[in-house]
């Protein structure tokens, strides 16, 4: 038997793992709050699942992204403004990367290096984390930051009897070409489900999409600017939302989707103007659930049935990080048993952090650094400033907030890690206000956005102006007003004497 490579002890260092945007992020904040870490990556550079060849990467070559480039970026390095309102995948690669290289973040990271294995060593609270890594090396660190991404682990369903084409899960697709003289089916429609059907209709010899139930198509544009210029991120909008989606996107009915049984926004919203357009023209057809396979046919449940060569399974991901056991580590967007506080902070191991398992509508790195924020005080103040540590460690085990914002998000499609933007947003300032935290990701010449209100626009349709990306900040409201108004306390100043945000 080989003997066991020895534990390097790390002493009171932290590991960052990953180094997509959420593990940068954390690289960051760590840095800049003077807490010392090491950072690996499994992948050859920063860029995370961006970084086309990356394995396990869900990016094809159509991909792009699906918030805005204004809404979307750092605060302290916004988009470039030659970028278009939705990127491309491999100019939210070089963003990435650009930003990794702007705050001289990879020197921090060794490539190449993948944990094999983390598990926690003594007892809580005092654990610390041992981790394998690919090269068989060993060593023992005071915690773990863990930012693996959570769109890496297929989740494929069953249906019964025996389909004789070929099964693939979306992750796997990557370029057009894959589809062409076939008869293609795609199952689900997420955001890179209705990308693919897009893909499917036009080069495809057939494409059929198949989905369990109606949802709602939300126009990328309105007005001519992005979506998320909009405010319509709280309850109060989200009836006048669907008379504006009835309005200019239609009944969905009639290109044979079902009709929408939720609100909008209580599911993810599907961002795609195309799908609609193809399904309208018969370039791709419309199918409710599977109800079995029998060789290359398949059969719905309203009884039809078609003749397929390809099944792309763009059923999603499962929230797990295969290299630590779920008994040290439960995270699960189907099952209310949960490990982490605001998705993030263990209530059992204070020395486990992770990043990147809650969703929302609103995307952006800005969120994330944020977030990361949050995680480096914490951290910081276990060294420094252990009864503030003690007071925020007693939050981390009390009951989760409520971060809904009102919404009944749709729990029985993998939504309980559904947090709404603002919500949390306003949830996270309220915490750094009352813990004495560093700004949570606010630039530092931060000015409250100009929001486009839902009703005003819908009672005066214009066209509207788009304004450079880094001349916004990245959310449609002011959480420094929504905290000030919804929680009658005083906001942290954005200038935070630690953090240079907008430095060159
Ligand atoms: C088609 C598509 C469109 C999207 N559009 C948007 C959008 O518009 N806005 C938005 O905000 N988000 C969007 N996303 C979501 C996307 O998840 C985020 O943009 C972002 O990439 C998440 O960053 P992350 O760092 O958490 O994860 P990732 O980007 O997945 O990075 C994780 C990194 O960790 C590394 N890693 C994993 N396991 C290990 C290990 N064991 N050891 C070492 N390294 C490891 C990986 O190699 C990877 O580099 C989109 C996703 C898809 C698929």
């Amino acid at each position: 038997m080989a003997a066991e490579a020895e534990i390097e002890d790390r002493g009171e260092r932290w590991l960052v793992v990953g180094a997509g945007p959420s593990g940068l992020s954390v690289a960051l904040a760590l840095r800049t709050a003077g807490v010392a870490f090491d950072a690996v990556e499994a992948d050859r550079q920063p860029g995370g699942m961006w970084n086309f060849d990356n394995p396990g990467s869900a990016i094809y070559e159509t991909a792009h992204f699906i918030s805005s480039a204004s809404r979307s970026g750092w605060a302290d390095l916004p988009m470039p403004d030659h970028y278009p309102d939705y990127p491309r995948w491999w100019e939210i690669r070089d963003y990435i990367r650009a930003y990794a290289a702007h705050h001289d973040l990879g020197r921090h990271y060794e490539f190449d290096t993948r944990v094999e294995m983390a598990l926690p060593v003594g007892d809580a609270p005092d654990e610390r984390w041992e981790v394998a890594l690919t090269d068989g090396r060993r060593r023992c660190y005071r915690g773990v930051v863990a930012c693996p991404g959570f769109q890496r682990v297929p989740r494929i369903p069953s249906y019964p009897g025996s389909f004789a084409g070929e099964t693939r899960h979306s992750q796997t697709y990557k370029r057009v070409d894959e589809l062409r003289d076939q008869r293609v089916l795609v199952v689900g429609a997420g955001n890179s489900g209705v990308d693919i059907a897009v893909d499917a209709a036009v080069a495809a010899e057939r494409a059929v999409i198949s989905v369990r139930r109606g949802y709602w198509f939300f126009p990328k544009l309105i007005g001519g600017v992005p979506l998320d210029h909009f405010g319509i991120n709280t309850v109060s909008s989200q009836e006048r939302l669907a008379e504006f989606l009835a309005l200019h996107v239609g009944d969905v009915t009639r290109t044979g989707f079902g009709a929408p049984d939720h609100p909008p926004l209580t599911h993810h919203p599907i961002l795609n103007d195309q799908v609609l357009h193809h399904l309208s023209h018969g370039d791709l057809i419309w199918r409710p659930e599977i109800a079995r396979f029998d060789g290359r046919r398949v059969h719905f449940v309203d009884g039809s049935s078609d003749e397929v060569d390809l099944i792309l399974w763009a059923t999603g991901y499962r929230d797990e990080m295969p290299f630590i056991n779920t008994e040290h580590c439960r995270i699960s967007s189907t099952d209310a048993d949960n490990d982490l506080f605001l998705w993030m902070f263990h209530r059992r191991y204070p020395h486990l952090c992770v990043l990147g398992p809650a969703n929302l509508a609103a995307g952006g790195y800005w969120g994330l650094s944020a977030a990361a924020d949050l995680i480096a005080n914490h951290v910081r103040d276990e060294q420094t400033r252990p009864e503030r540590w003690q007071r925020f460690r007693a939050l981390i085990e009390s009951p989760e907030p409520d971060l809904t914002g009102g919404y009944s998000y749709c729990e029985r499609e993998g939504h309980l890690n559904y947090v709404n933007a603002a919500a949390l947003d306003a949830y996270s300032i309220e915490l750094a206000t009352e813990f004495g935290f560093d700004a949570l990701g606010f630039p530092a010449d931060y000015e409250p956005p100009d929001v486009i209100d839902i009703d005003d626009w819908l009672n005066h349709p214009r066209p509207v102006e788009r304004p450079p990306h880094g001349s916004l900040t990245p959310r449609a409201y002011d959480p420094l007003e929504l905290i000030a108004n919804t929680q009658q306390r005083t906001p942290p100043s954005p200038n935070s004497e630690s953090r240079a945000f907008g430095a060159p």
